[in-house]
């Protein structure tokens, strides 16, 4: 008798498309304030998080290049605004922004109110903001500049024009219980500050072992699709 192949699962063909898709993450353009970037009739995902959170880890293994985004400590080039074009070569079909990296001690005070000056105006006028991916690490949960953070988000999230990602990153330097851990408390704040209806959810991720990465790249590739087309296959 011969064994033939088990047919693909949906949820791995439904991986391996999404993660085609994010592995043709290119540079596009970097920019230190927002009336820089292009206004580009395309759905954009921001990827924002503490310095050293492991945001620039993330996007690499998102892209599966080892120096797409890189996390940039020199000051002055902190404060940039790094978009990536996703999807076929001559029509991408997405953007990802790599935002500044915040609560980093050695940055003077000047440095950090532009830093809140750029996240606000991002957060709250980039008018193509499809999705917000915020990387925070396991081990530390949301810091207060992530709860202000979310504090800027949250008009934009109780419109449902927006929906949000928390990654809980390194997730490989807990155990299976501190990890458990880690998820309901940060599920727990979200729901504490987030309102009840926003498209909000939270994730181990581990870009060392790959844990959560499959996941991420479903979500995301579900966020890029035109809200249209989402209603009509849902
Ligand atoms: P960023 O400042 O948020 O861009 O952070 P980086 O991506 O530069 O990561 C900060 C540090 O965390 C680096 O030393 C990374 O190697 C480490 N790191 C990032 N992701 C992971 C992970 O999934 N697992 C582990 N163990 N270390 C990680």
């Amino acid at each position: 008798m011969t064994r033939s192949d088990p047919p693909p699962q949906p949820a791995g063909a439904a991986a391996a498309k999404a993660l085609a898709w994010t592995h043709t993450a290119r540079f596009l353009v970097t920019a230190a304030r927002l009336e820089q970037l292009p206004q580009l009739e395309l759905a954009e995902i921001g990827f924002v998080g503490r310095s050293n959170a492991g945001k620039s880890t993330a996007i690499n293994r998102l892209a599966q290049q080892k120096r797409l985004a890189f996390a940039s400590r020199t000051p002055g080039r902190t404060q940039h605004i790094n978009l990536f074009a996703v999807g076929p070569k001559n029509a991408p079909d997405a953007l990802f922004a790599d935002l500044p990296g915040y609560g980093y001690a050695a940055v003077e005070r000047a440095a950090k109110l532009r830093w809140q000056e750029v996240m606000a105006q991002y957060l709250a006028q980039r008018r193509s903001l499809s999705g917000v991916v915020l990387l925070v690490d396991s081990r530390l949960g949301f810091t207060d500049l992530d709860q202000r953070l979310l504090r800027l988000l949250e008009p934009r999230l109780a419109g449902g024009v927006v929906r949000l990602l928390v990654l809980l990153t390194k997730a490989d330097k807990l155990s299976r219980q501190a990890a458990a851990q880690a998820s309901r408390e940060a599920t727990a704040l979200l729901s504490r500050e987030c309102p009840a209806h926003a498209d909000v959810a939270v994730g181990l991720f581990s870009a060392l072992n790959g844990s959560g990465v499959d996941d991420v790249a479903v979500r995301l590739d579900a966020w890029a699709q035109p809200r249209d087309a989402l209603q009509t296959t849902m």
